[in-house]
């Protein structure tokens, strides 16, 4: 399975407020052998919205978007999700019902367009917030707030379903340009696939879809390179 992510918001794209929720849920889909082949942050505009859902929605198995479901002014997700599929939107009775069900809060004291959904949109409660998620047609809608989408979208984590790949990692202070023969020939002698992420030391990240491979692939490397201390 493949997925596209879009994260909405202004304040992201100013730098001020970290993008945890894109890192979070690759590492999630990840982990689940879901591919994530984009990752692309918005603005909250509409028109902005809209054209990456619909080519995501065109190009992947399904679409994850957080972020901009409140009913403030600068909050139109709903807006953008819905037109990316040609929908508008409207009173959703179920995401009412679900909310006045809910101790605390009352329909009246919300601004409505909290409940508006995108017509035909399956429901995602909110079990830790107030704005209610959706689903359209392969388009998971989330909220912002970290806590609030990790809950909502553990509630359809099922629904991302791969291959599951095996990781090791092999970690060495030789430079990465000196390792490029060695790469090679592992990538020659096993069916892995292989990352490699320079810092203070040189990180490759053998990948398989069995455990054994991995496990044997990364002892091969290991005795071919050198050691970082913590290791030596
Ligand atoms: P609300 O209903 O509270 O308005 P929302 O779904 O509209 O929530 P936003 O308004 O976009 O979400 O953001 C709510 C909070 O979550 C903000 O503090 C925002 O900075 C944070 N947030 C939004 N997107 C992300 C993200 N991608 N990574 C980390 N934090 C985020
Ligand atoms: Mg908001």
């Amino acid at each position: 399975m493949q997925v596209g992510i879009v994260t909405v918001g202004d304040e992201l794209l100013a730098g001020d407020t970290e993008n945890t929720n894109a890192t979070w849920l690759c590492d999630e889909l990840d982990a689940r052998g879901v591919r994530v082949r984009r990752v692309t942050t918005v603005p909250d505009e509409t028109g902005e919205i809209a054209r990456v859902v619909n080519e995501y929605h065109a190009e992947y198995d399904a679409v994850i978007v957080t972020g901009g479901l409140g009913p403030t002014h600068d909050d139109v997700t709903m807006e953008g999700v819905a037109a990316a599929f040609g929908r508008d939107v409207r009173e959703h009775p179920e995401a009412e019902a679900w909310l006045a069900e809910r101790d605390g809060y009352s329909a009246d004291d919300l601004d409505p367009r909290t409940t508006h959904l995108p017509a035909d949109a399956r429901l995602l409660p909110n079990e830790t917030g107030v704005a209610p998620g959706a689903v359209v047609e392969s388009a998971y809608v989330l909220p912002g707030v970290p806590s609030e989408m990790k809950a909502m979208f553990r509630g359809v984590a099922d629904e991302f379903t791969g291959e599951r790949t095996y990781a090791e990692t092999v970690e060495t202070p030789e430079p990465e340009s000196a390792l490029l023969d060695r790469i090679g020939d592992l990538r020659a002698e096993f069916d892995v696939s292989v990352g490699s992420y320079p810092g203070e030391t040189v990180r490759i990240k053998i990948t398989a879809t069995d455990p054994e491979t991995a496990e044997s692939a990364a002892a091969w490397l290991r005795d071919r390179v050198e050691a970082t201390d913590a290791e030596a």
